[in-house]
This record gives C-alpha cells, sequence and structure tokens, in this order.
C-alpha cells in the first residue's frame, strides 16, 4: 500500500503517497494514542461527493478531545484537506483515511512534550464485506473476546487503541470461517460487529444496542434512523441478548466501510430465512439512494469535491 503513485495530506500540505513517512519513535505507534475516521465519497448524480464529510470531522475532533490531543488544524481546514485529497487523487468514489497521531520528540507514557499531527490519504474501495455479502448476508461469529467497557478505552472516540480488540475478534472469526466477528459487552450483551454497528428486526420493528453496551456512535446507524423514520419503521435503542439475534427476522451491520450489510447467520444459527431479509433491502436501496444523491431530502449530507 505504500508503494503507489498518489498524494497524501499530511500537517497541511499535499505529499506524494510514498513520501508520506513517519519515524518509528512516534509515540502513537508505541502507545496507541491517536485518532482516525472512515469517510466515504460517492460517485452520485451530480457528481463526486463526501458522504456527511461534516459529522465525520465532528467525530474526530470529539475523539481528539476525549484522547486531549489539541489538534494543530480547524474543522474547516480538515474538511477542505478531505475534499483536496479526493481531487488530487482524481477518484470518483473512494474510501477516505484521515488519522491523528502524537509525535516522535520523545516517549514514555506521558505525551506531553510532543507534537500532535494529521493525515488524510484516499483510495478506490468496493464492499468492505463482499459484493456476495451484499446480496446474500454474511456470516457472523459471536467472538470469545470482550468489547471494551465503557470506562476502559474510551468506546465513543475511534481511538487507534480500541481497534486491537476489532483485530482479534475479526481474526478470530475468519480463521474460523466466518465473514466478521459480534462482540458482546462486558455483561454479555450485544454491542458491535469488529467495525460494524448492529441491527436486529424482529416483527416489524428494528432494534439496535444503546451506545451504554460500548458501541461506537455510527455515522451510517444515525443515517439507518433516518431512513427507518422517512419507511414509518420504529426503531427501538436496548440491550439486547445474542439469543435475539438468533430469533430475530432479520440483521444487518452498518458502517462507512461495511455500508448496509445483511447479516444470515450468527454462530451457524440462521437468521429468519437465511438470506438478506426483505426490510434490510428496503433500507440498504435507500442507504444506497441517499449516498449517491437520488433522493434530495439528503442533498445538504453531500459534499460537493
Ligand atoms: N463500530 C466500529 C467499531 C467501527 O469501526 C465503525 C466504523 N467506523 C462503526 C461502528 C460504524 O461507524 P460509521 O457508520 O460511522 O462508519
Amino acid at each position: 500500500m505504500a508503494d503507489r503513485d498518489g498524494k497524501i495530506w499530511m500537517d497541511g500540505e499535499l505529499v506524494e503517497w510514498r513520501d508520506a513517512k513517519i519515524h518509528v519513535l512516534t509515540h502513537t505507534l508505541h502507545y496507541g494514542c491517536g485518532a482516525f475516521e472512515g469517510v466515504r465519497a460517492y460517485n452520485t448524480v451530480n457528481g463526486t461527493a463526501i458522504f456527511r464529510l461534516q459529522e465525520h470531522t465532528d467525530r474526530l475532533f470529539n475523539s481528539a478531545k476525549i484522547l486531549r490531543m489539541q489538534l494543530p488544524f480547524s474543522k474547516e481546514q480538515f474538511n477542505e484537506a478531505q475534499k483536496q485529497v479526493v481531487k488530487a487523487n482524481k477518484l470518483e468514489s473512494c474510501y477516505i483515511r484521515p488519522l491523528v497521531w502524537i509525535g516522535s520528540q520523545k516517549l514514555g507514557v506521558s505525551p506531553k512534550g510532543n507534537t500532535i499531527h494529521g493525515m488524510i490519504a484516499a483510495w478506490a474501495w468496493g464492499a468492505y464485506l463482499g459484493e456476495e455479502g451484499m446480496q446474500r448476508g454474511i456470516r457472523v461469529k459471536t467472538s470469545s473476546y470482550t468489547r471494551h467497557h465503557v470506562n476502559i478505552t474510551m468506546t465513543q472516540a475511534k481511538a487507534v487503541s480500541n481497534y486491537s480488540n476489532s483485530i482479534l475478534a475479526n481474526m478470530e472469526a475468519v480463521d474460523d470461517g466466518y465473514d466478521e466477528a459480534l462482540l458482546l459487552d462486558a455483561s454479555g450483551f450485544v454491542s458491535e460487529g469488529a467495525g460494524e454497528n448492529i441491527f436486529v428486526i424482529k416483527d416489524g420493528v428494528i432494534y439496535t444496542p444503546d451506545l451504554s453496551a460500548g458501541a461506537l456512535n455510527g455515522i451510517t446507524r444515525n443515517t439507518v434512523f433516518h431512513i427507518a423514520k422517512d419507511l414509518g419503521l420504529e426503531i427501538v435503542q436496548k440491550r439486547i441478548t445474542r439469543d435475539e439475534v438468533y430469533i430475530s427476522d432479520e440483521a444487518f451491520f452498518t458502517g462507512t466501510a461495511a455500508e448496509v450489510t445483511p447479516i444470515r447467520e450468527l454462530d451457524r444459527v440462521q437468521i429468519g430465512a437465511g438470506k438478506r431479509g426483505p426490510l434490510t433491502e428496503k433500507i440498504q436501496t435507500a442507504f444506497f439512494d441517499i449516498v449517491n444523491g437520488r433522493n434530495p431530502k439528503y442533498a445538504h449530507w453531500l459534499t460537493r469535491v
């Protein structure tokens, strides 16, 4: 990935992809205190546009605030920079990865005395959990790893360090022949996927864990709240048990990378008819209409680059 043509925004400047490097003594590399975002730009009916750019930038700044990192740039600069990166790499649709980290002036757990840095890269990235999964649904395994308790690494920050938990869960699930992991919280209730929020549907009502289960406040999750309202569907945020997932009629994951991905199986237990459910399909269609600029009600969520 490092060896390719293109431009990466680093600390206020566009640099050559191959030259976007940091020192091995970078504090974040050693201790994991950093934050990132995952953003997508779509080739909409009105040209390339970034989906919910402001909300992603707001969440990045909130993550930095939670991690006590003073970012040396403004939200406006960061929004502009994301547009600039998409344009400079001539991408029609892409995934955008902003990251903020602590520099390499000094090691030791205390980051004081280090400078704070930021980067933004962008590249073409298709369906995160596979095209086939988008149609047929994916197979998920309940992880043997527990999601972070809300008072450990701070679950509302999209913190770099939170992802070793996600990596372990994902690797375990994939090594066991599944597509993705579902993590439970420290009390055993459903939290989220390794990189996705989860929804289940039972008797026409949509359920998703409330954020006290340690799930990230997903922007796609919020988008689904709007879609459900438009479709006249009720959404309830509550504690969910893994067996409620087994006996649900439909289930799906949401995320910027995963978009709206149906789940057809959890722990080898078939969910509903074992394929993408009819309400999931409706939500998925509505989602792709919005991100591709086909729903004027949400035109304000699309920032032209
Ligand atoms: N939970 C986790 C752990 C994630 O990594 C993501 C992806 N950012 C999500 C949920 C979904 O968040 P969003 O819809 O904002 O991408």
